[in-house]
């Protein structure tokens, strides 16, 4: 048997953001997209157009920028949901619209409050009008595992015989086993006339944790697009995870009997920018991308490994493109090291981007002695600006201890020259967000923040995510520093600088609401 070609149908744009906490900016979105692009993804999902103005706007320009990749758009079996999709995909090279409804009926009955018949005369509709944007139509059965064979195999030959190219499956809640989930697409590709001549496709969520297992075995059934995200985000537990399903295939391709296009030497920066855009990391023994998924710390493994590193190890972290940790840069390093070092990493800089990366370098190597390839990924990842930095924190100083907090800060912004404030709080972090907002006139109400420490050692940089609520919009943002402090206002005055930016664009899509999903 030959071995089959499987596509990999990205859906963290679309699938993955939607999950709370995961919100991105039209500009996060687009810089994603083109790393996905960077890393091989066949088919992009890039959103759900009638979510939401934003929604709209932002899959309109990954469809016009990004060019490998086939572009999706999401709608419901709604004429208004498809003419959106369809208008927002317009400038792409290559264009899918994927329409999806429910089938089970349990859904149909207590969500859609419709009949069977009601929903073959919309699949059939939606069908028929998605075809008039292209060519490239993907039908989704949401809930399919849970639906009647019978009545899912009807709904299936309806949607092929009106030009359905592509026919997801999915196990919307996470529900089936992997036999069974293979049982499944045999049982349809069997009974329904004209299977042979479609793409079938498999989507799974993670509630049992069983995502990628059951994709897996999806495979084997003979379907050939999975649809998945990086680091597994998604609603609830989340959806099947790319970068399982590509190193499964690459360690295992000996007894897994397919192929994909997917650039395993990406999938570590595509996870990580994801991480820093989101704010949200992978746990730390997530496999593949988590913090300790290649790290042998148990005496008996560690002795193991220094004799043969094949006895604990089934790959290596460069496969995924995990960078060595080494003592590389300092002082007295210069722009050329530093430009070379990216490089190494995988990442040409622009004159612009390399300009302000060593502008903050120095900064640093004037605080840290040694700084690490961890530290230089921090300070990439800071310096893609999402939005104009307009608000700049030019001075901070706080006092704590045995007395009450107090901040001092001083910002540069719209206005002409600098304007300070002093604040109170519980406590330093507190104080300084206080008088922050203060100078602002904002409305700054935090609703998460952690602190990662970047690497070891009692001069490591601490990193910032927090999550905040500004005049009501929900906004992540991230800052770095030797001092823990000034790396939480720095994440404060990126997420303000973001707020700012989306009052510019009136934005609605930060804050859009998903009511439906696959
Ligand atoms: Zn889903």
């Amino acid at each position: 048997m030959a071995t089959a070609d499987v596509l990999i149908f990205d859906t963290t744009l679309r699938d993955g953001e939607q999950a709370p906490g995961n919100s991105l900016s039209p500009e996060e979105k687009l810089r994603l997209a083109r790393q996905l692009d960077a890393l091989g993804v066949d088919i992009l999902e890039a959103g759900f157009p009638a979510a939401s103005e934003g929604d709209y706007r932002s899959v309109r320009e990954i469809a016009a920028e990004v060019r490998r990749p086939v572009v999706a758009a999401l709608a419901r079996c709604h004429d208004r949901d498809i003419d959106l999709a369809g208008e927002a995909i317009g400038p792409a090279e290559r264009a899918r619209l994927h329409v999806f409804i429910s089938t089970s009926d349990l859904h149909i009955r207590e969500k859609l409050r419709v009949t069977r018949d009601d929903v073959l005369a919309l699949v059939g509709s939606s069908v028929r009008r998605a075809r008039t944007y292209t060519d490239d139509v993907e039908f989704s059965a949401e809930d399919a595992s849970r639906t009647d064979p019978d009545f899912l195999c009807r709904v299936v030959e309806l949607a092929i015989a009106e030009g359905a190219r592509t026919i997801n499956l999915p196990d919307t809640v996470g529900y089936a086993l992997p036999n069974e989930y293979a049982a499944m697409f045999r049982d349809v590709r069997e009974r329904v006339p004209g299977s042979g001549g479609v793409v079938f496709s498999a989507h799974c969520h993670d509630d049992l944790g069983l995502a990628v297992a059951n994709s897996l075995a999806a495979i084997g059934a003979g379907v050939r697009q999975v649809e998945c995200t990086v680091n597994g985000i998604g609603e609830r537990a989340g959806n099947a995870a790319l970068e399982e399903i590509v190193m499964a295939c690459q360690v295992r391709h000996g007894a897994l009997d397919f192929r994909c296009n997917v650039h395993p030497a990406e999938i570590y920066r595509t996870s990580q920018l994801l991480s820093y855009l989101t704010g949200v990391f992978p746990q730390p023994n997530k496999a593949i991308v988590g913090r300790n998924a290649f790290a042998h710390e148990a005496g008996i493994h560690q002795h193991g490994m220094l004799q043969n590193g094949l006895t604990y190890e089934i790959m290596r972290p460069e496969m995924v493109g995990i960078p060595r940790s080494t003592l590389v840069l300092g002082k007295h390093s210069g722009r050329h090291a530093l430009e070379r070092r990216f490089r190494d990493l995988g990442y040409d800089l622009t004159e612009t981007q390399l300009s302000d990366v060593y502008r903050q370098f120095t900064a640093l190597a004037d605080r840290k002695r040694e700084i690490l390839d961890e530290d230089l990924l921090a300070l990439l990842h800071e310096s893609f600006h999402d939005a104009p930095e307009e608000y700049q924190l030019t001075h901070l100083r706080v006092v704590c201890g045995s007395v009450s907090p107090t901040a001092e800060v001083r910002m540069t912004g719209p206005w002409v020259g600098e304007r300070s404030s002093r604040g109170t709080g519980d406590g330093p972090i507190a104080a300084a967000f206080t008088a922050i907002s203060d100078i602002l006139g904002r409305q700054v109400e935090v609703l998460s923040l952690s602190l990662r420490s970047l690497t070891p050692g009692r001069d490591s940089v601490g990193q910032v995510f927090l999550q905040a609520k500004i005049d009501g919009k929900s906004l992540s943002g991230n800052g770095a520093s030797t001092d823990i402090v000034e790396a939480s206002a720095r994440a404060l005055v990126h997420a303000l600088n973001k707020a700012r930016h989306a009052d510019r664009l009136e934005s609605s899509s930060l804050n859009s609401v998903y009511l439906w999903g696959v």
